[in-house]
């Protein structure tokens, strides 16, 4: 059976104590599941500056390209404030999604049914939630130039971002989330704003005509993002897959997230183009939260959205689809018997550490898989 390469980047703060959780789970898959993961584990963000002075060493970026997957835990912290800024710890996560060329981010909200009272929205409106935001990554206005602040006389200054996107550059991200749709409801809706934006039209152009070259069978729908964030919160439960650019993607996704509760439970994916040769993409999967500095050390952490960006490795980097169902449903069943790391404990729930929310998930996905 082919072997199955795994970087491990725990990186700073709470992210160790997390990815231990996982590396739990890929024990248990390769003694009991014959799953032929092979791990490597190196470092990032401050702890690869404490090591090398920079926030990630080009053999690590080295071992990160040459893998079939990266699991990236979080970086940063008070420790490393001052380090220059070419050093600090996010340019570890910046230059990884930078060289595999990670233009896709996936972020799903999926409401499980035991946290569903914990949401600020009604039960009815999150219940049962499941949709799939894809935001382009490595274009837009975070990236194009000219960005710079000028003088312009008279004491004042002018400040400019540049929103840019090429054809392709809209081509293969509405290509993603069109193929993400088929192995899900099946539809897509693209959002953007073409009524004030050129951006926009052309995003509204290609998504249309992506569609109707190679997707058709999918159902595809627009909506102008600022609608999209109300209907957001309106009724979630409409949306399948949302596809937007990386400005909207940044905020509408963090709406989303929010719809499901705590932090702790958010999972996400970023992928690359596939390889001709072996239609491979390059990935990384990391928890949507930071280091947590404030409770680092603890073990209070929830490693729930470190697991679950596992499950999302094992779907989308090995196909593992009946894999990632199974865990994505032991993490549901431990919190339905009630097992709640802090950030999410409420009366008459057992409050577990890290690694005994970790263990419990483990049990669960051990028997599940039996
Ligand atoms: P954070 O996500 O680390 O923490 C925000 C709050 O949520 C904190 O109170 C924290 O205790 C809590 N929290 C986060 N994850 C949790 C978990 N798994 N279980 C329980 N509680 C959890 O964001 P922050 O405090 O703004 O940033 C802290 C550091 O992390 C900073 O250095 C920041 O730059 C960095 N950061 C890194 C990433 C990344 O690595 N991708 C992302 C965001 C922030």
């Amino acid at each position: 059976m082919a072997t199955r390469k795994l970087f491990l980047l725990p990186g700073d703060g709470i992210g160790p104590e997390t990815m231990a959780e996982v590396s739990k789970l890929i024990a248990v898959m390769n003694t009991e599941m014959d799953a032929g993961f092979e791990t490597e584990v190196g470092l990032v963000g401050g702890a690869a500056y404490d090591a090398h002075g920079e926030a990630i060493s080009d053999a690590d970026m080295e071992r990160a390209l040459a893998a079939d997957a990266v699991l990236f835990g979080a970086v940063g912290g008070p420790k490393w404030e001052s380090v220059p800024y070419e050093q600090r710890p996010e340019a570890g996560l910046l230059r990884l999604r930078k060289e595999m060329e990670l233009f896709a981010n996936l972020r799903p909200a999926i409401c499980y049914p035991a946290l569903a009272e914990s949401s600020s929205l009604k039960k009815e409106v999150i219940e049962g939630l499941d949709i799939l935001i894809v935001r382009e990554l490595t274009g837009g206005v975070y990236f194009g130039e000219p960005k710079e602040i000028v003088e312009i006389g008279n004491g004042q200054k002018r400040a400019v971002d540049t929103q840019v996107y090429d054809t392709f550059e809209i081509e293969r991200i509405a290509g993603v989330a069109f193929e993400l749709a088929r192995t899900r409801r099946n539809k897509v809706c693209s959002m953007e704003k073409h009524n004030v934006m050129k951006s926009g039209v052309l995003w509204k152009e290609v998504v249309t005509a992506t569609h109707e070259a190679k997707y058709a069978d999918v159902e595809l729908t627009h909506m102008l993002a600022d609608a999209g964030g109300m209907q957001l919160v309106r009724w979630p439960k409409q949306f399948d897959v949302i596809v937007t650019d990386n400005l909207f993607g940044d905020m509408l996704s963090d709406v989303a997230a929010m719809l499901t509760g705590s932090l702790g439970m958010l999972p996400s994916a970023s992928l690359g183009a596939p390889e001709a040769s072996t239609g491979k993409r390059k990935a990384l999967y990391e928890p949507v939260h930071g280091s947590a500095p404030d409770i680092a050390g603890q073990s209070i952490a929830n490693p729930i959205a470190m697991i679950a960006s596992f499950a999302m490795c094992l779907r989308y980097s090995f196909n593992m689809v009946a894999e990632a169902g199974r865990l994505e449903k032991a993490i549901a069943a431990v919190l339905e018997d009630g097992f709640r790391t802090r950030d999410l404990m409420s009366d008459g729930m057992r409050e577990v550490s890290t690694s005994a929310m970790g263990d419990a998930v483990v049990q669960k996905f051990r028997e599940l898989s039996a």
